[in-house]
């Protein structure tokens, strides 16, 4: 799965190679209706984006602080929380990375599938 779709929002019916489920890392037959099926189950589906839920609650304040003092001055107070917040974000980051590791969860592996189906998340919606 490296080359993206002819068109993005349609599965191709070509595309037969199996999937791996960034859930689980089980492999499975691609299929389903839009942009297709990423998980091997919704039950797999649903752990996987609770577990990115509780995941960004505990990252989302720092990043934002991050973001938001990323350019400050070297040596102001900002540019000294812009480095603590980096710090906290890759060790909490780290932790959570060991706790899907054990459970075989492959965040890369969902980025790249939404990478490879040319979806940005800021564009993603429910119908
Ligand atoms: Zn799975």
């Amino acid at each position: 799965m490296n080359a993206a779709p002819a068109h993005p929002f349609v599965s191709s019916e070509v595309e037969t190679q199996a999937c791996t489920c960034p859930g689980c890392g089980a492999a499975f037959a691609p299929g389903g209706r839009g942009l297709g099926k990423r998980f091997c189950s919704n039950p797999c589906r649903r752990r996987f984006h609770a577990s990115t839920v509780s995941d960004g609650q505990v990252l989302a304040t720092f990043v934002h602080a991050w973001i938001k003092t990323r350019h400050a001055k070297p040596g102001t107070r900002n540019a000294e929380i812009c480095r603590y917040a980096r710090q906290q974000i890759a060790e909490i980051a780290g932790l959570q990375l060991e706790r899907h590791e054990e459970l075989g969860r492959d965040p890369v592996a969902f980025v790249a599938a939404m990478m490879d189906s040319g979806t940005r998340y800021i564009d993603r919606t429910r119908k």
